[in-house]
Parts: C-alpha cells; sequence; structure tokens
C-alpha cells in the first residue's frame, strides 16, 4: 500500500501528447479510476506508471522513491488486463503460483499464499482445472488471485471488465470493490464506463484529450462537474443557453435570463454574456398544467417508459428539447405526449458555466 505522486507527466508519441502534464497524487489504499472515452490517454498513463512507457517530461513516485528508470519488474505492481493474460496450460493453481516462483518464494509459503488468494476470488474449488475450459468471469478472477497474490504495493486493471456480459460485470465489479478494501491495496483502475467508475472508485480522473479534466468523489463529479465535458461524459445533462447581464460587483451577482424566467444569480467572478445552465434530468421538476412563478411552459415530445423511471422529452418555448426524469410510481399518472406542461427547472441545482463551457460560474 502506498501513495502514488505524478509531478507535471507528459507522454508524447511523436508530437502527439497523449498524457499532458498529469500532476495529481493517489491516495494510500484508495480505489482511484482513470475515465474518458476511447483514445482519451488513460491506458498510455496506465502503460507509464507500469514502466511500459517512459515519459518524456515530469517524474513519478510510488511514496516517496521516484521511479523514472526503474523497470517493471522491479516496480512491485500487479496487474489485470480485459483479455485476462493467463496461460491456458497451466491449472489455476500454477497460474497463481507462477508470479511467486518467478519471485523464488519457498515452496510451502507459496502453496499457503496461491491458496489465500483463490479463497479470496473464490476459486478454491477449480484450482486444479485448466483455465481454457473455464468462463470468462472465472478467467478473470484467476488473473485477480494472480495479481494480488505477489501482495503488490500497487494493482493496476485496465478495463478488466469489458469482456464480461452486463451481469457479471456488475458482480465482479462489486467483488472487486470489496477485496481492494479488504486488501487495502492502492489501486488505479481504467475503464470507458461510467456507471462503473461511479460504482468502484474512492475517486475518479476523468480525461479528455490527454488533459485531466477532474479529480473528484463519484458524487462529486456528477453533482459538481467542473467543466462541460465532465457534465456531459458523467450521466446525462440538458444544457440551456442563457444570458447574463449587469454585474453587481457590491452583491457579487448578475442578471439573469433564460427562456422567460428572469432572475439575479450569485456568480463567483465578474461575468456578462452568454451562459450555459447543466441540468440532471432527474433533478427538473414537472409540475401541473397550471402556469407559476419561475415555472417555465413545454410541450411533452415524447414519454419513454424505464420501468422504475420515465422519461419526458419536453420541448421549452425556444425550441430546445430537454430531457425529465421521474420515478414511475404510478403508471396511469404517466403524463402524455403532447400535453402542455410547466416545469420547474430547479435552477439553484444546475450547474452554471461560461458560455465556452471551460468554467463554472456558480
Ligand atoms: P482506449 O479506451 O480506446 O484504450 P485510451 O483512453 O486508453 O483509449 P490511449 O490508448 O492511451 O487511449 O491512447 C491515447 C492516444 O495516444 C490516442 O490518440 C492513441 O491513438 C495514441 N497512442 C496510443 N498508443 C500509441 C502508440 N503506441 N503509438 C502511437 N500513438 C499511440
Amino acid at each position: 500500500m502506498q501513495k502514488i505522486v505524478f509531478d507535471h507527466v507528459t507522454k508524447y508519441f511523436g508530437t502527439h501528447k497523449a498524457v499532458n502534464d498529469a500532476h495529481f497524487t493517489i491516495n494510500e489504499g484508495e480505489f482511484f479510476t482513470l475515465l474518458g472515452p476511447s483514445g482519451c490517454g488513460k491506458t498510455t498513463l496506465l502503460r507509464t506508471i507500469a514502466g511500459f512507457y517512459r515519459q518524456e517530461e515530469g517524474d513519478i513516485y510510488f511514496g516517496d522513491k521516484l521511479i523514472n528508470d526503474v523497470p517493471t519488474h522491479q516496480r512491485n505492481i500487479g496487474m489485470v488486463f480485459q483479455n485476462y493474460a493467463i496461460f491456458p496450460h497451466m491449472t489455476v493453481f500454477e497460474n497463481v503460483c507462477y508470479g511467486l516462483k518467478a519471485r523464488s518464494v519457498p515452496k510451502k509459503e507459496m502453496e499457503q499464499r496461491a491458496m489465500e488468494a483463490l479463497e479470496m476470488v473464490q476459486l478454491t474449488h477449480l484450482r486444479d482445472r485448466v483455465p481454457s475450459d473455464m468462463s470468462g468471469g472465472q478467467q478473470q478472477r484467476i488473473a485477480l488471485a494472480r495479481a494480488i497474490v505477489i501482495r503488490p504495493g500497487l494493482l493496476l486493471m485496465d478495463e478488466p471488465l469489458s469482456n464480461l456480459d452486463a451481469k457479471l460485470r456488475v458482480k465482479m465489479r462489486s467483488d472487486i470493490r470489496r477485496l481492494q478494501k479488504e486488501l487495502n491495496i492502492t489501486t488505479i483502475y481504467v475503464t470507458h464506463d461510467q456507471e462503473e467508475a461511479l460504482a468502484v472508485s474512492d475517486r475518479i480522473a476523468v480525461m479528455s484529450e490527454g488533459v485531466i479534466q477532474q479529480i473528484a468523489s463519484p458524487e462529486d463529479i456528477y453533482s459538481y462537474p467542473a467543466n462541460k465535458f465532465v457534465s456531459n461524459f458523467i450521466g446525462t445533462s440538458n444544457f440551456l443557453e442563457g444570458h447574463c447581464t449587469g454585474y453587481n460587483e457590491a452583491a457579487q451577482e448578475a442578471s439573469m435570463r433564460l427562456l422567460e424566467t428572469q432572475w439575479s444569480q450569485k456568480l463567483s467572478r465578474p461575468y456578462e454574456g452568454k451562459v450555459l445552465f447543466s441540468l440532471r434530468p432527474e433533478r427538473i421538476r414537472l409540475r401541473g398544467d397550471e402556469p407559476g412563478e419561475r415555472l417555465v411552459r413545454g410541450t411533452i415530445d415524447s414519454v419513454t417508459f424505464l420501468g422504475e423511471k420515465v422519461s419526458y422529452a419536453v420541448r421549452l418555448s425556444n425550441d430546445s428539447v430537454i430531457e425529465i426524469q421521474e420515478h414511475a410510481i404510478e403508471p396511469h399518472r404517466m403524463r402524455k405526449a403532447h400535453q402542455t406542461v410547466y416545469v420547474d427547472l430547479q435552477l439553484d441545482k444546475a450547474t452554471l458555466f461560461d458560455e465556452s463551457g471551460k468554467e463554472v460560474l456558480y
């Protein structure tokens, strides 16, 4: 268990910055996830930590130790990848012993540790089987046992669940989370699946085009996205354009206009011009068919029943369409397409960005 420090790390491929100035610390025992769309640089950053790549700029520390020039096999890392990377001709037990053999661990201790690791991933009953006739989930458990049996200071996982079906993914992710907490191993987990990241992580780093956009807990990433990219990538967001004028220095607020409503709003810095509101579908409220203070008028374009939730596409007076979600407790009370509705946008629960979407104004 150790902390990992990235001190202005940049990794180039030719002139392309695959990782651009990564500067952050992962805490001891933390489950830390690198999340972002394909090609954003997550795997490159992970491979740099593993020592498969050498960064061109910056330093990486494990604890207080600078590891820039330490080869992979001396970094004390356990790794689990998407494609299992286990030996098909060896038994489950032999697979798990492999790393211990390479480290010349005495036979008795090796057997004991391998059995412990197999117990943790609930595979002791399959110890003498070969992996080739086992399921994807079981094979990934072998890979996990093999990674933890060496008692690594750091566990790296790159999309470990993406070859598994949806149900098994959910089961495996909670098993991984439980195991990681039990063993208290600092873990870096790569995924492009936001739901997976929200479910397992202590903290998440959201990446785009090589740049870390935000690092925060799952709850904060969801509720307080740092910019439009994060707001759009995590969960569903409705973006509505408003206008802000007459910034008042003393009160630190400005006049805000959005659709047919107008009000004064505090801002984190002086600003006038176009603004962008980001609203989560479940934080918007559909009211009745009567107008009211701060309500905006809309028409239901379509209704999608999602089981426990119902999703409405609502067209507002400026012709933009927003998604609103409600619990479908009483399906007979669901609203119907073409119905006129009044909507409480609950703007105090929205995130307010500047026109470019790069900066939070409130
Ligand atoms: P994915 O989820 O698809 O694996 P990723 O976020 O892990 O994507 P990386 O594989 O780290 O992204 O790639 C980041 C960028 O660096 C991409 O533009 C990719 O094309 C480029 N890249 C990655 N590996 C190499 C390489 N060996 N040589 C040249 N360019 C590379």
